[in-house]
């Protein structure tokens, strides 16, 4: 198992006292299994994100990713967690405007310790983004700025892809164009991939698909 979900709380502080947001969460994936989260707005599905990427923590509940259960963690062990075995990509692209393309493409791969120039061309070829790597972000489109974000999560070949809403910022043709590039890519790296999704579309491409409703999945 890639991930192991078991049991997982989480509740934020609100004006009258602790709000839960994941009441009991348990969810396990496999080697290279894509899986679909949705559910309304505010129902917590970044939260969890968050949570088994590391960004964030727990009150209850283990995760485990790779095998290695990353609830007990500190800053530090949070952190190479998230340069070794986690990629997360999120909606705002992230992408560090002082850098090239192709430095934004290489930045996790270098701190993962697993860089590779041809492999950074092929991922550059099949994402359309070679003509573009000497550019900065702000020179690009926002799909093409999405794929830089893609390149640059999947280079570092995480065994966990988390991705949060990657296709919302842009429209239909692209963000299926979009979809289509990650869903190759991930399963050529043989990576597990969970997306969280708006779009039923986006969501009928996965393997598997969960809901996540009053802090519960079903
Ligand atoms: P979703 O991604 O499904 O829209 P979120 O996980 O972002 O949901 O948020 C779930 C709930 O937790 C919301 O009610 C939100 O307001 C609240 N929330 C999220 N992050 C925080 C935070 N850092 N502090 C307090 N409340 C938060
Ligand atoms: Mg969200």
């Amino acid at each position: 198992m890639v991930l192991r979900v078991k049991n997982v709380s989480k509740s934020y502080p609100g004006v009258d006292g602790a709000v839960p947001v994941l009441r009991g969460v348990d969810i396990a994936m496999s080697a290279g299994e894509t899986l679909a989260l949705t559910g309304e707005s505010g129902s917590g599905k970044s939260t969890l994100l968050h949570v088994i990427g590391g960004l964030d923590i727990v009150d209850d509940g283990t995760i485990e990713v790779a095998g290695q259960d990353i609830t007990g963690l500190d800053d530090t062990g949070r952190a190479a967690l998230r340069r070794s075995d986690v990629g997360v990509i999120f909606q705002q692209f992230n992408l560090i405007p002082s850098l090239t393309v192709e430095a934004n493409i290489a930045f996790q791969a270098r701190l993962a310790g697993r860089f590779d120039a041809a492999r950074l061309a092929q991922l550059s070829d099949a994402l359309g983004l070679t003509p573009h790597l000497a550019k900065y972000p702000e020179a690009l489109s926002g799909g093409q700025q999405q794929r830089v974000a893609i390149a640059r999560t999947l280079l570092a070949q995480p065994t966990l892809v988390l991705a949060d809403e990657p296709t919302g910022n842009l429209d239909e043709a692209t963000a299926a164009d979009v979809l289509d590039q990650m869903l190759a890519l991930v399963r050529d790296t043989g990576a597990a991939l969970m997306v969280v999704t708006h779009s039923p579309v986006v969501a009928a491409r996965m393997d598997r698909q969960v809901h996540l409703s009053q802090g519960r999945l079903a």
